[in-house]
């Protein structure tokens, strides 16, 4: 998780953020023609002059929806960006469609400056020549990032389009703390750490089957945790508890309850286990309501953590 996350407030105005309205997919269309028709394509999807063939008169409109389609084979369309149709029935959700195209517009940008036409290519009249300008590649990407970013508030959805042309998530400002400092440490084990960052990477996702992925990791982490300090995780658990909270205490009993807890919702959903007769995990509140809940929890245990400790300590 990079600084400039931290950064985002987080609204939790949708339960099913990964369902789109058609209004909010009309919104991005209509950015990405409005790039299309500044010639902010005609690096990779040229429309050439006939009389100069070196030229570059705008963008050809098939070529990129070709290219795009070789992309993303879902989508349906002519040469007109805003009439794309997504295939709602396909194992490749809508909202990953759209952000597919959005991917494949930005990685395509450039920036086009006009020619004078007045020196040089006097003889065309009825159009204009155009170049790609490689410095000023940025400020075409921080306009249509600005665009899209638009489209994604004024529809209240969770989703940020960064500089490195990925759409982000918005997490918790809490989780991204947590995350950022249990990244100053390592445990032992390895796996541990790499479950850790595979979930936390995975829950910045879009795709919700990624964030699913996330809780997954998130819960086989928590196994692991569980027998850091000892091959028998009952005496595994109560050296780390014993650390972290007063013998007897009201709380200690909370925490252990709640680890119970965990586990149990492991072994009830379909989190860890895919079987059928598992209860699925359908949408983004339920997502975010338990891998919060977990992350709570691991983020104690990690303090607990003899071992985690010791590594602190050697840095
Ligand atoms: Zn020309």
């Amino acid at each position: 998780m990079n600084k400039e996350i931290s950064k985002y407030s987080y609204f939790v105005g949708n339960i099913n953020d990964e369902e789109l309205n058609d209004n909010v997919v009309k919104c991005i269309l209509i950015a990405i023609d409005k790039f299309i028709n500044n010639n902010c394509f005609i690096r990779e999807f040229p429309l050439k002059c006939d009389k100069h063939q070196t030229q570059n008169i705008g963008v050809d409109k098939q070529k990129f929806i070709s290219g795009m389609k070789g992309h993303i084979p879902e989508i349906l369309g002519s040469n007109d960006v805003t009439r794309i149709i997504f295939n709602k029935q396909s194992d490749k959700s809508q909202l990953v469609q759209v952000m597919n195209v959005i991917e494949f517009a930005y990685k395509h940008l450039c920036y086009a400056e006009l020619i004078n036409k007045d020196t040089e290519y006097y003889s065309c009249t009825e159009h204009q020549h155009y170049k790609c300008i490689d410095s000023e590649l940025q400020t075409v990407q921080t306009s249509f990032i600005n665009e899209i970013n638009i489209c994604f508030e004024q529809h209240t959805l969770n989703f940020e389009l960064q500089q490195d042309g990925k759409i982000y998530r918005k997490i918790a400002d809490e989780l991204v703390k947590m995350n950022d400092e249990r990244k100053k440490f390592k445990t032992i084990d390895p796996e541990t750490d790499n479950l850790l960052d595979t979930a936390y990477n995975k829950f910045l996702s879009a795709d919700l089957k990624e964030r699913k992925t996330a809780l997954e990791k998130l819960w086989d982490a928590f196994e692991r945790i569980k027998t850091l300090e000892h091959s028998d995780k009952q005496k595994s658990v109560e050296i780390t508890l014993t650390k972290l909270f007063k013998e007897s205490s009201k709380l200690k009993c909370l925490f252990e309850d709640e680890m119970n807890e965990l586990t149990s919702i492991g072994n009830k959903f379909r989190i860890r286990h895919h079987e059928t007769n598992k209860e699925l995990i359908r949408n983004s509140l339920e997502i975010d309501y338990l891998f919060h809940r977990m992350s709570a929890t691991i983020h104690a245990l990690l303090k607990g953590l003899s071992a985690y400790l010791i590594v602190k300590n050697i840095r």
